[in-house]
Order: C-alpha cells, then sequence, then structure tokens
C-alpha cells in the first residue's frame, strides 16, 4: 500500500526499526541525549538558533501552544486564512478569547500581501497575525517572506503554521524573524505522529510572559524549564521521539537544500503529470505546494470512487477535499520519504483509474 496523503506518511525502515526499540527513563541520560541530537537537528531545519521545543501532541496542539503563549483573552489577532487550516488557527484563538479579525481569501489562491498590509494599517491594536504557510487543505503555499516583511513594518508578532512544510521547504525562521513556528512529526518528517515542535522567538518569549490565556499542559516556559535538563515537563511519546531521531539522522546525511530539491521536483512530476492527463491542478500554479499537489475533480467523476478504485485496485490511497472542497478535489500527498518512481507509479495509476469512473480525457471532434 502507497499511503499518498499529507500526513501521516510512510516511515523508512530505519525509522520503523527505531520506533521497536525497548523504553528508556524519559528521565534519564539516554533520553536527554537523545533529545539534544532532536533539537539541534530541528534548529537545522528550521534555520533558527530560537528555542525549538518539543510537545506531546499533533500539530493542533503545537498550534494552540502558539496561540495561548502569546496572547491574552481580548487581545486583537489577524488571522489571515485561505484555508481549512488557517480556520482551524482562528478557531483555537476564538475558543481562547482572542478578538479575532478574519482576512479571508478565496481556497486555491494564495494570500494577497497588499491586503495583509491594509489589515494592518487599519488594525494599530493588532497583537498579533497567525498565517499557515502550506495551507494543506488546498495544497497552496503562501508567501511568508513578503507577509512576515508587512508584519515586521507594523511590529506584529508572527505566528506560522508551517505544519505540512517544515522539514521539506526552505523556511529560514531567522532570516525572517518569525516568532514561533509550528509543525508535526507526521508531516514532512518522515516519522510517526505524536510530536509537535515549536520554535520561539525572543520576542516570542517576552510576549509569553505577559501573556494570559490559560495554559498548562502546553506551557512553553515549563518546557523550556525541562528542556535545560535535557526532559519535557510530562512524560513524551518516547516511541515516536526514537523514530523522530532515527528519520532526523536520514534528513541530516541528505541534507536540507537536496531535500527541498527532491521536493520541488517531485511537486513538478505530480503537477505536470496531473496536466498531461486532461487534469487541472487545483492551487494557483505560482503558489503550488511542493508536498501535497490538489487536483479538480474532472466534471462527471466521483471523487469517492476515484479514490476507491485507487485503493482498491492499484493499493494507493490519496486523499480527498476537506469541507467545502469535499467531492470537488482530491490530493496527492508527496512528503518526506517519497521519490519520483512512486509519483510516477500514481500517475500511471490515475491514468487507469479515471476512464474506470467515467472520465474521458479530451472531447473527440470529427
Ligand atoms: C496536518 C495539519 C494540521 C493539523 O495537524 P494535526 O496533527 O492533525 O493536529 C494543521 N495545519 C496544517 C497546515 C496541517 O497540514
Amino acid at each position: 500500500m502507497q499511503l499518498r496523503i499529507p500526513g501521516p506518511t510512510p516511515l523508512p525502515p530505519q525509522v520503523l526499526a527505531a520506533m521497536g526499540r525497548q523504553m528508556i527513563n524519559h528521565r534519564g541520560k539516554e533520553f536527554s541525549g537523545l533529545i539534544q541530537q532532536v533539537i539541534g537537528r530541528l534548529q537545522t531545519f528550521f534555520q533558527t538558533r530560537n528555542d525549538v521545543l518539543l510537545l506531546t501532541a499533533s500539530g493542533t496542539g503545537g498550534m494552540e501552544a502558539a496561540v495561548v503563549n502569546m496572547l491574552s483573552p481580548g487581545d486583537p489577532v489577524l488571522c489571515i486564512s485561505n484555508g481549512f487550516f488557517g480556520d482551524r488557527f482562528s478557531d483555537i484563538s476564538r475558543a481562547f478569547g482572542a478578538e479575532v479579525t478574519m482576512l479571508t481569501f478565496e481556497w486555491g489562491k494564495p494570500i494577497d500581501v497588499d491586503a495583509v498590509r491594509r489589515a494592518l494599517a487599519q488594525g494599530p491594536r493588532l497583537k498579533a497575525i497567525q498565517v499557515v504557510q502550506n495551507e494543506t487543505s488546498t495544497g497552496v503555499a503562501n508567501d511568508i517572506t513578503a507577509i512576515s516583511a508587512v508584519a515586521h513594518e507594523f511590529d506584529k508578532l508572527i505566528l506560522v503554521d508551517s505544519i505540512s512544510g517544515l522539514g521539506a521547504v526552505d523556511l529560514p525562521v531567522d532570516r525572517l524573524g518569525l516568532d514561533v513556528v509550528v509543525s508535526a512529526s507526521q508531516k514532512a518528517w518522515m516519522s510517526p505522529p505524536g510530536l509537535a515542535m515549536i520554535s520561539v522567538s525572543q520576542r516570542a518569549w517576552e510576549a509569553q510572559a505577559k501573556a494570559r490565556m490559560p495554559r498548562c499542559y502546553f506551557d512553553l516556559a515549563e518546557a523550556k524549564k525541562f528542556y535545560a535538563r535535557g526532559q519535557t515537563p510530562w512524560t513524551p511519546a518516547v516511541g515516536a521521539a526514537y523514530g523522530l531521531a532515527a528519520a532526523l539522522e536520514l534528513m541530516a546525511a541528505e541534507g536540507l537544500s537536496p531535500i527541498v530539491a527532491r521536493h520541488e521536483r517531485i511537486a513538478r512530476k505530480a503537477r505536470e503529470g496531473v496536466k498531461a492527463l486532461g487534469l487541472s491542478p487545483f492551487a494557483d500554479e505560482r503558489y503550488a505546494s511542493t508536498t501535497v499537489t490538489s487536483v479538480r475533480v474532472p466534471e462527471g467523476v466521483d471523487a469517492k470512487k476515484l479514490l476507491q478504485v485507487m485503493y482498491t485496485d492499484h493499493n494507493i490511497e490519496l486523499a480527498g477535499g476537506q469541507q467545502k472542497l469535499e467531492g470537488k478535489i482530491f490530493r496527492i500527498g508527496h512528503l518526506g520519504w517519497v521519490n519520483e518512481t512512486e509519483i510516477d507509479g500514481v500517475l500511471k495509476a490515475l491514468a487507469q483509474a479515471l476512464p474506470r469512473v467515467g472520465y474521458v480525457k479530451t472531447p473527440v471532434s470529427r
């Protein structure tokens, strides 16, 4: 079975083997050595000297940590959203009492940076902006370089969800001055679900000390305090940490630039491949994600049936559309442990599956 959804992703044999190891004391020397090595490597892939903390949670837990550690109830925040996960980020802020201003864009289209500038100019009290770097629901990669520049122009904290980006994309956290950046183990990191990673800038720590939203399990000051001893405040997902350590060893051997280049190549192959089948990519191509490719379901084709045929006849599991995109798009996840041959296999299978669900490539006119 080829799991081609945008997380969880297939795991390399070295990672699977590492996860089969016996448990160790999470307050012992061996674990502190492991977590320190993991954090050092995560800093390389985040391109940061900021603190990077490991939380036992899925990515959403990391998003919640970003919100509750940076904001106080009543704080005005600008939530920029062009998809399902951008909306989720705003839901979390609202749940904890932030005063949310939404800036939304059509799903499949990128964030318009000029609109962000206008929103910030009109909202002088805004404390922070929240944004998703790689919008997994639509396959759009937002221009964080430009967005962060505007955030700095107006001196706002910038909280970034790069849950399905980091580990596969070039996101220089320090160069862009990103205050809080969240990722998660089961996306581009070739690792099992269970761990969220979060980087925290100096400016973000200052905000953290003043932020008053309720927090306990996700208190980043606690996480930092325990990390100084090579520990986490609460029992971490030790098995997932074994997996992540093994994956990062492979990633360190491959190197950041080659990994980024591999994802770019593969994404191009996926996009060009679906176009060659006569299908249309859903995301604005200038902003196409390199970790997930979204494709419009062609007229007359039932998306569910197509994914079912891919699964039963070709052993390939693709993802459908989420929420309002259900039935309208399908998505090919290509992040983490993935190569070109596998994408060729997906394209070949699509070529066979599509006619079986009623797709006719080009209307033949004679
Ligand atoms: C997967 C994902 C999330 C949610 O992560 P969970 O691990 O499912 O909680 C949030 N944002 C983005 C962009 C994602 O891809």
